[in-house]
């Protein structure tokens, strides 16, 4: 049984479809009863004309949270809906960014952590790589957010495609997971990951993070309304909570980011 889905997209992102109503509609017929949208954050930027296409536009985010607010209100006898962002966790802009988000009624963040350093000129972190130090850097970097207290959860933690060797992985993301027990910060399993047959959800770090104690979160990922509750993808992670003796929570503490 799916209870709750967090990872939830919308159009504006510019690589998802249907209408928030749609994926409302959706959840609503799987049983859920809670969903809540986190689309692709808005980010501040010091480059002048650069901006990243996989993300709404900061002008984007009063319309979003409205459109969520009165949707809300409409549904509200047939679930909860929670309004949050799937944010970047870039040191040199999350004050500003923070700063950016303040005016709306957020209620959560989930981080997601596609690029490295500040984004700009940096590795996507889903590309494939052997470099050590690259997976050093992902670590370091999704470790500091945690400390942010500002993140809910982590979505996909096991986005980076690492080929070095199995040692060095898993000692990096000891590292990832003692800071995830520590924060109390949640690990997502990914159902994007699962139903596109991704390098993510990896195996072998969900083994290790049921041995370390981690607590898992399912989410969805829907950049389209017919996978809000992703029922398919939820068998294959349960199947790994149950074979990893992964901790589980349906409803992760939401945390205001400010
Ligand atoms: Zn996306
Ligand atoms: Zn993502």
């Amino acid at each position: 049984m799916l209870y709750a889905n967090y990872h939830t997209h919308t159009t504006r992102c510019n690589h998802a479809s249907g209408s928030e109503r749609e994926y409302i509609e959706q959840a609503i017929s799987a049983g859920l009863i809670e969903l809540g949208f986190s689309d692709h954050s808005p980010m501040v930027f010091h480059k002048e004309g650069y901006y990243s296409g996989f993300r709404m536009k900061p002008w984007q985010l009063e319309d979003y949270v409205k459109t969520l607010q009165d949707l809300r209100k409409e549904y509200e006898k047939d679930i909860r809906i929670r309004i949050g962002l799937e944010a970047e966790y870039y040191p040199e802009l999350f004050e500003e960014y923070l700063e950016m988000i303040r005016p709306y009624d957020i209620e959560y963040l989930i981080m997601g952590q596609h690029f490295l350093g500040n984004e700009i000129g940096e590795p996507a972190s889903g590309a494939p790589t052997d470099d050590e130090n690259r997976l050093v850097r992902f670590v370091d970097q999704v470790c500091a957010g945690m400390r942010t207290g500002k993140f809910s959860y982590v979505a996909h933690p096991d986005m980076m495609p690492f080929k070095g060797p199995d040692e060095i992985y898993a000692k990096h993301m000891a590292r990832l997971m003692a800071c995830s027990l520590e924060t109390e910060t949640p690990l997502e399993i990914n159902f994007l990951g699962i139903r596109d047959h991704r390098a993510y959800p990896r195996n072998a770090f969900w083994e290790q993070a049921g041995k370390a104690g981690c607590i898992a979160v399912f989410g969805c990922d829907a950049h389209s309304p017919n996978v809000t509750a992703d029922l398919a993808s939820l068998e294959v992670a349960e199947r790994m909570v149950r074979e990893y003796g992964l901790r589980h929570v349906d409803f992760p503490v939401l945390k205001k980011p400010n």
